[in-house]
């Protein structure tokens, strides 16, 4: 085929499509067929009722589970197989730990190492992980602190900072590691309500630099104002997704309306 029109020449591969993914535990399907794609640069917001799938999905984009139907591809990547000779192997777990690397990940909880400073926390994979210098990943760390609003809180204990600052260390620790994908897990839930616009702030930035960002979140404004799409997902499958002003502004179907009547 011959590509001549610009739609078709600037179609590009999805950072993370998702093809009727499946998961169960035991007897318990809880992923029922997840069609997502989330392409380079975008920010798609996941929302959705509690026990609806959203942390499982997450975590299997990020080799976390394994799922047991349907396909998911990172970047291109089959997740959980690599391919050679026209055949899937399964990837031995050096290759799975080498493709995580490019994916962070931010949970609701902190998980920061307590006895680390910021710095020491952000410096902690690339030494460790990449062999960066420490010399280099101090310098790299010092820019990341500055970019989440915190370049005067490098010597700081985790416990020393706030929940909100400790979230954004978290984000730095996860930049450090220069990532074509974060995951965010619901970042701001366990926050203050006062500290969760800074964590926001620093969000909405790494979006308008081009991130390509899965967020699940409970925060309406923040998928309004900086989703290029939002996905709503009920009982494991994606009931509707498409642009915030559509799915939030005019749900179509009654599932999603009435989950947004609760949170809004
Ligand atoms: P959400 O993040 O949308 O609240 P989850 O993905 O955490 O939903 O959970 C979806 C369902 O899967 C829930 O019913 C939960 O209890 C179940 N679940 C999640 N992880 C496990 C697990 N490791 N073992 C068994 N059940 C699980
Ligand atoms: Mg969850």
């Amino acid at each position: 085929m011959i590509l001549t029109d610009d739609t078709t020449a600037t179609e590009t591969r999805p950072m993370v499509r998702a093809a009727d993914v499946r998961k169960r535990f035991g007897p318990v399907e809880v992923l029922k067929g997840i069609d997502l794609t989330v392409a380079p640069g975008e920010v798609s917001c996941l929302l959705g009722p509690s026990g609806s799938g959203k942390s499982t999905f997450l975590r299997c984009i990020n080799h976390l589970e394994r799922i047991d139907g349907g396909q998911l591809w990172v970047d291109g990547d089959l997740v959980g197989y690599r391919r050679q000779a026209r055949r899937l192997h399964e990837l031995r777990a050096a290759e799975v730990a080498r493709r995580r690397r490019d994916i962070g990940m931010v949970f609701q909880r902190f998980n920061l190492f307590p006895h680390l400073t910021a710095l020491g926390n952000i410096i902690e994979a690339p030494v460790r992980v990449l062999g960066t210098s420490r010399e280099q990943a101090r310098a790299e760390a010092a820019r990341l602190l500055e970019r989440v609003g915190l370049a005067d809180k490098a010597r700081s204990y985790p416990g020393q900072l706030s929940g909100g600052q400790q979230q954004r260390v978290a984000i730095a620790r996860a930049l450090a590691m220069r990532p074509k994908l974060m995951l965010f897990d619901e970042p701001t839930s366990a926050l203050d309500p006062e500290l969760v616009g800074d964590v926001l702030a620093v969000m909405k930035g790494l979006a308008a630099d081009g991130m390509t960002m899965v967020v699940v979140t409970h925060e309406m404004g923040f998928a309004r104002e900086v989703a290029d799409s939002v996905a709503f997902l009920d009982d494991g499958v994606v009931v509707e997704s498409g642009p915030p002003a559509e799915v939030l502004g005019a749900p179509r179907h009654e599932r999603t309306r009435a989950f947004l009547d609760k949170v809004l």
